[in-house]
């Protein structure tokens, strides 16, 4: 596909939305409004007892307080690594010495440019961490038969906790 033209249509401290076109060899076009994203890293954190760190915060477009993966929006030219290393320090206070890429995916490329990297983050240390003015946050470790079970039950309903969950429950048992 060539890109025809690429027009802002609004711009907020978080994304853009553009307005685009894009043609193939044969003519066939395309033409969607596109929310424009830096990117976002998820951190995937196991302990030595094999529990998965979760924060929970209330989501405005859910409606909901939602468990999920720490994660946070790459800075521009940021590496998503440096981004999950910064977040995860950010929001939750921890270091960790082994980083380990698990999954790469597009929550939603319909309309979103935003594409997620999953780190699988061990070794981990506890220090303090510094959230933004609009995060409040709790944290929680949970146990992966927990986890199994909240899932199938529908209490955990964010896209990037279940990939990057089911991922290392499919590739890193043992
Ligand atoms: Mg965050």
């Amino acid at each position: 596909m060539k890109l025809l033209s690429s027009k802002e249509r609004y711009r907020t401290k978080i994304f853009r939305v553009t307005h685009d076109k894009a043609v193939d060899p044969d003519g066939f076009t395309i033409e969607r409004d596109i929310v424009r994203h830096s990117g976002s890293a998820v951190m995937l954190a196991v302990d030595s007892r094999r529990r998965i760190l979760l924060v929970r915060q209330y989501r405005l477009p859910a409606r909901a307080n939602l468990w999920e993966l720490p994660a946070g929006r790459l800075d521009s030219g940021e590496k998503p690594l440096d981004a999950a290393k910064r977040e995860l320090r950010e929001e939750t206070g921890y270091t960790a010495r082994r980083w380990e890429k698990l999954l790469e995916f597009y929550p939603s490329p319909g309309y979103v440019g935003e594409k997620m990297t999953v780190f699988l983050v061990r070794e981990l240390t506890a220090g303090p961490s510094e959230q933004m003015d609009d995060e409040r946050i709790t944290m929680e470790w949970f146990p992966p038969g927990q986890l199994d079970r909240m899932i199938r039950r529908g209490e955990i309903l964010d896209g990037k906790t279940i990939a990057g969950y089911l991922a290392w429950r499919q590739w890193k048992r043992g």
